[in-house]
């Protein structure tokens, strides 16, 4: 206050700085009785001029909470201290007609005559609060969609990974696998060349077949890792015909005798009916994989026997073989992408075989297992449904 004001003008500055405040300013004594209230605070709470005094501080409590306000009064009145309230409380008061509403109060006190006061300063925080919650909402908004977008660049980047490593994985497959075959086409076409000099047809017809197998290893990779992309990728559409299963099987075999080793046979065993409705292209596809490792992971002389019975619903096949048989520790992986197991030794294979059996089978609405002894041979067992619809 500055000092030219006589103690009249002053009163009246004071009395002023009260009256017109911005901020709801409430006297109370101990008993809790309102002694001042300013119009700010009365209009606060709903009040008309001069309502207040003389009335219980609790009036402007939230009703659910009086009982404690008054209990908390008299420790306060006894050590005061000045001292902003509800720092970390929700402060809540309410008015006349009984709207609550949240509030921000400072405590402070002083003595007039032996009579301890307690003077609070209200400021109605309805709007911070709104605005409190509706940054909380926008805060919980952004982080649920941070959220979102990170699970889905984890989810491309995963994707990005398996792709980049199914690649290298792939160059690293056909630098190996196709070496073989490709070899195998060389060698053949000069020893061709020098046949056909010595004129020798039969050798020349033998090594044109070794340059076929040899083409066909080649496409048969290729197929599988386009068959495979396109299975992860849910491109595969199921297509259904109605066909005889018995003829279509042995069009099937007749397509792996050029695989056979000396004495290698497959004996093939129908049973029940033979028309059904399924994906001709998708059953060739787990025929022909299941009956080339067959054949593949079989010495010569060995037999191979596939039995198919036509149920009423459903269709089981059975191919079995007396070949080189899956370890037991490695039968949990057959199907995984890549597999091949330790016995293997130089029978070529990309791994991608039964994987795709496993995936074409499931596509079909069928399940695939199978049993296998090391040195004995190995059964693989699919069923699927003898009609899809
Ligand atoms: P690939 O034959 O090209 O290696 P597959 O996915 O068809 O790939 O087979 C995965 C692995 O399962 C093979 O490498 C082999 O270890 C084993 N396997 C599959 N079929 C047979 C079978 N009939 N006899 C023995 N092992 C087999």
């Amino acid at each position: 206050m500055k000092g030219d004001l006589d103690s009249e003008e002053t009163e009246t500055a004071f009395g002023v700085l009260f009256q017109y405040a911005t901020a709801g300013i409430l006297v109370v004594d101990q008993n809790g009785e309102i002694v001042l209230i300013n119009p700010c605070a009365e209009e606060l709470f709903g009040y008309r001029r001069g309502e207040l005094p003389g009335r219980s501080l609790e009036t402007l409590i939230r009703s659910d909470l009086r009982y404690t306000h008054g209990a908390q009064r008299e420790p306060y009145f006894r050590s005061p201290n000045a001292r902003p309230m509800g720092k970390e409380l929700d402060l809540y008061a309410q008015k006349k007609d009984g709207t609550v509403f949240p509030v921000e109060i400072s405590l402070s006190y002083y003595e007039l005559r032996g009579r301890r006061l307690a003077v609070a300063f209200i400021t109605d925080i309805t709007e911070r609060k709104r605005a409190e919650t509706e940054s909380k909402r926008l805060n919980e908004e952004l982080e649920q969609r941070v959220m979102e977008r990170t699970l889905e660049l984890t989810a491309a980047l995963e994707r990005e990974k398996e792709l980049s490593e199914m690649k290298s994985r792939f160059v690293s497959m056909a630098s190996h696998e196709f070496r073989t075959p490709l070899s195998a086409i060389l060698s053949s076409t000069s020893l061709i060349e020098q046949y056909q000099k010595n004129g020798q047809p039969e050798k020349q017809k033998k090594h044109v077949d070794r340059i076929k197998s040899s083409v066909k290893n080649l496409t048969d990779i290729l197929n599988d890792f386009l068959s495979l992309d396109k299975l992860e990728h849910g491109k595969v559409e199921v297509d259904n015909q109605d066909f005889n299963l018995e003829e279509f099987t042995m069009d099937v075999i007749e397509e792996i005798n050029y695989l056979l080793k000396e004495g290698q046979r497959v004996n093939y065993h129908h049973h029940g009916e033979k028309q059904i409705c399924q994906d001709r292209r998708i059953l060739k596809n787990i025929f022909l994989n299941l009956l080339s490792n067959a054949v593949k992971y079989s010495d010569a002389h060995k037999e191979i026997t596939l039995d198919i019975s036509v149920h009423h619903e459903t269709v089981n096949a059975r191919v079995k073989d007396q070949g080189i048989g899956i370890p037991e520790a490695e039968q949990k992986n057959i199907f995984g992408k890549f597999f091949r197991a330790k016995n293997v030794t130089n029978i070529q294979g990309t791994g991608l075989g039964l994987n795709i059996v496993k995936r074409y089978v499931e596509l079909i609405g069928g399940s695939v297992a199978f049993d296998s002894k090391v040195g004995e041979g190995t059964t693989f067992y699919v069923e699927f449904p003898r009609d899809m619809f």
